[in-house]
C-alpha cells in the first residue's frame, strides 16, 4: 500500500479506536479533525441509506466496521491450525451489491479441538457449515464463526465448507480503509474493486485472519458475474464458463498468498497481453485488465512495468511469480499490491525523471511483489520490512533512472516526512492498525535502509538485501521478523548490528552530534546518542573524509567548523558550540 493521506489517517485511527466521544469532549480536540470526522460520519450514514438500511442507531452501528483490524495476538484455537488452501465460490450481484456462495477452507490441526475458529465479519449470514462433507454445528459471534464438535475434531486435515451470503462493507477510503468499491466507468458499466489489507480476508470470506499463516497450496476463486463483465483475479485463469447471461471465472494461484491479496476486481475490461523475460530467462505473460475506454493508456503502463521489472530484479532477484503472470488491473481507487494482479488507478499520472516517465504508485505496489508478497513479515509489528523496503525500492528506481543525485534527493524528501512519534517496531503481535498508526514505517523504513547501506557499504548491503529477497528461508512459505533481518546483515558484515537496528527500529531518537571548537582551528566531534562505532563523513576544508566515530569522539583540525554527514546518510541533529 502506498503512503496514505495524513489528515485522513489521523481521523481513521481515532474512529478505529473508538476515541471519538472522548475526542468530542476533549478541550484539546483539533477543530479540523472534528470537522473532517463529522464529514466522514455523514458520508458513512449516506452510504447506509443508499444501500437500503433503516436509519436507527443499532443498524448504523452494526454496519460500522471501522473498528476492524487484522492480526494481533493469535487466538489459541487458531494457533493449532495451519491453513492449506482456500476455494472461494461466490456469485456477485452487481445490482444489490451483495455476494452469495461458499468458501472451502482446507486446514491442518496440530491438536484435537472441540472448536474450529474462522474469522468472518458479522455482516454475512452463515447458512450452513460442513466439516469433511458432514453438517457441523456452528454459531457466529464477534466477527467469528465457531464451528463446534462435542467429540472433538481430530488432528490432521479438515475440509471446512462455509455457505454464506450478505452485503459486503462499502470501502470508505479505499485502499486504506477497505471493503468493496462499487463504481461505474465512463460508459456506465459496472466496475468493482476489493481492498482488504487493513481488515483482512474476513471482510468477505471465512479465513484465519493472521499474517503468519498463508495457504501453502494457494487459492481458487470461482466468481460468477453478469457475462458482459470480466473478473481480474490472482494467478492463472483456468477457464470461463457461461450459463445464460452469467459467466463464472475460475482463477487459481498455486503460490502461497496473503489473505488480503486473495480477491478480485470486476469491470468491462479489455485484456492487453504482452510478455516479459525475467533476469533468469523465464518468459512470463503480462496481462493488463484495462477498461475498454482506457486502452490507449495500456502501452505506456506495460512498457513502464517492463522497465520497472528490470530495475527491481536487479536489486531483489527474479520476479517472484514467474510461473503465473505479471498482472495489472485498472480500479477506481489508488493501486494496491495484490499478488499477480497489482491494481492501478485510472489517473495514469507520471512524473519525469531524467527524461523517463515514472509512476510512484506503479513502482511502489509492484515492489511489494518482492517486499510483502514474497518476503512477508510474520507479524504486523515488523511491517517496516514490507513498507520500508518497498519505499526504499522507489529510491533505487530514482538511482537507476536519474543517478546518485536523484537518489539522494529522493532520500532527502523521505527524510522530511518522518514524524518521529512512534518507533517503527512498537512491540510484538501487533495488529495492522497499531503498526500503521504513526506511519514512519514507510519513509523512516526506507531511510533505515539508506543509513544501513552507508554503514556497511554497497559490497555487503546490496548482495545481502538480495539474499533476503531470494533465500528460501526468508521467502514464500517462510516469514520474517526484524530479528532475522538484523541477524542476516550482522552475519554478512561480521560484527553485531543489533545496536544500530534497535536504535532505528525501536526508538524515535536521531543520531545527534556535538561539534565544539576547542582550540585554534581545532574541533571536537562527540556523539550525543552513542549507538555503536559508526562511519561518519566529515567535510573538512571542502573535502569529505570518511572517519570512524567512537564513543570518545574525534578531534579535527579545520579552518572552518567541520560539516557532519554532508550528504545526509543519517537521521541526525548537529549542535555547533
Ligand atoms: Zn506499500
Amino acid at each position: 500500500m502506498i503512503v496514505l493521506n495524513k489528515i485522513y489517517l489521523s481521523i481513521n485511527r481515532m474512529t478505529n479506536t473508538n476515541k471519538l466521544n472522548k475526542m468530542n469532549n476533549s478541550k484539546n480536540a483539533n477543530p479540523l479533525s472534528l470537522i473532517l470526522f463529522k464529514v466522514t460520519a455523514f458520508f458513512m450514514l449516506l452510504l447506509q441509506c443508499t444501500f437500503g438500511y433503516s436509519q436507527n442507531d443499532d443498524n448504523i452501528n452494526s454496519r460500522d466496521i471501522l473498528y476492524l483490524t487484522s492480526g494481533g495476538k493469535l487466538n489459541p484455537h487458531q494457533a493449532i491450525m495451519d491453513i492449506r488452501h482456500y476455494t472461494i465460490a461466490l456469485e456477485v450481484d452487481m445490482v444489490q451489491h451483495a455476494i452469495n456462495g461458499s468458501t472451502e477452507v482446507s486446514l491442518n490441526l496440530s491438536k484435537k479441538t472441540d472448536t474450529i475458529l474462522l474469522d468472518l465479519i458479522h455482516l454475512y449470514t452463515v447458512t450452513k457449515v460442513k466439516v469433511n462433507n458432514k453438517p457441523a454445528s456452528f454459531y457466529q459471534h464477534d466477527d467469528k464463526i465457531f464451528i463446534t464438535n462435542a467429540t472433538d475434531f481430530e488432528v490432521g486435515n479438515q475440509k471446512v465448507l462455509v455457505e454464506y451470503n450478505g452485503i459486503p462493507p462499502v470501502a470508505i477510503k479505499p485502499p486504506w480503509d477497505g471493503g468493496f468499491t462499487w463504481a461505474k466507468d465512463k460508459n456506465a458499466n459496472d466496475w468493482m474493486s476489493i481492498n482488504i489489507q487493513g481488515e483482512g480476508g474476513k471482510m468477505y470470506y471465512p479465513c484465519k485472519d493472521h499474517p503468519s499463516d498463508e495457504p501453502n497450496e494457494g487459492a481458487d476463486l470461482k466468481i460468477t458475474i453478469p457475462s458482459n463483465l470480466m473478473v481480474a483475479g490472482p494467478g492463472l485463469l483456468m477457464g470461463v464458463t457461461t450459463k445464460k447471461n452469467k459467466a463464472t471465472y475460475h482463477w487459481k494461484t498455486n503460490y502461497t498468498i496473503s489473505n488480503y491479496c486473495i480477491l478480485f476486481n470486476i469491470g468491462k475490461y479489455k485484456v492487453i497481453k504482452d510478455e516479459y523475460t525475467t533476469i533468469l530467462g523465464t518468459k512470463v505473460p503480462i496481462e493488463y485488465y484495462v477498461l475498454e475506454e482506457d486502452t490507449m493508456h495500456a502501452k505506456k503502463v506495460i512498457e513502464t512495468r517492463k522497465r520497472d521489472s528490470k530495475i527491481l530484479e536487479k536489486y531483489f532477484g527474479e520476479y517472484p511469480w514467474a510461473k503465473e503472470k505479471i498482472g495489472i488491473a485498472e480500479v477506481p481507487n489508488s493501486g494496491m499490491e495484490h499478488q499477480t494482479m497489482i491494481t492501478f488507478d485510472n489517473k495514469f499520472s507520471y512524473k519525469t525523471i531524467n527524461g523517463q516517465e515514472y509512476s510512484a504508485n506503479l513502482l511502489h505496489e509492484y515492489a511489494h511483489e518482492w517486499w510483502a508478497n514474497k518476503v512477508t513479515n510474520k507479524d504486523w509489528a515488523h511491517m517496516w520490512i514490507q513498507e520500508g523496503i518497498g519505499t526504499y525500492a522507489e529510491a533505487l528506481a530514482y538511482y537507476d533512472l536519474g543517478g546518485e543525485e536523484a537518489y539522494q534527493a529522493k532520500m532527502a524528501a523521505f527524510k522530511k516526512s518522518i514524524k518521529y512519534k512512534k518507533p517503527m517496531v512498537g512491540g510484538e503481535e501487533l495488529s495492522e492498525d497499531e503498526t500503521y498508526a504513526g506511519n514512519d514505517i514507510y519513509t523512516k523504513g526506507a531511510f533505515f535502509m539508506h543509513s544501513l547501506r552507508y554503514v556497511i557499504g554497497d559490497q555487503i548491503f546490496f548482495p545481502t538485501l538480495k539474499k533476503l529477497a531470494t533465500d528460501p528461508q526468508y521467502t514464500y512459505d517462510n516469514f520474517v521478523t526484524s530479528k532475522e533481518v538484523e541477524e542476516l546483515f550482522t552475519n554478512a558484515v561480521g560484527y553485531s548490528l543489533k545496536p544500530f537496528f534497535d536504535f532505528y527500529l525501536r526508538t524515535t531518537s536521531t543520531l545527534d552530534f556535538n561539534v565544539k571548537e576547542i582550540g585554534y582551528q581545532l574541533y571536537q566531534i562527540t556523539p550525543v546518542n552513542y549507538v555503536m562505532d559508526l562511519p561518519l563523513d566529515i567535510m573538512v576544508n571542502h573535502t569529505i573524509e570518511k572517519k570512524t566515530l567512537t564513543k570518545e569522539g574525534l578531534k579535527i583540525t579545520s579552518q572552518h567548523p567541520p560539516i557532519i554527514d554532508p550528504k545526509g546518510f543519517y537521521l541526525k541533529k548537529v549542535f555547533v558550540q
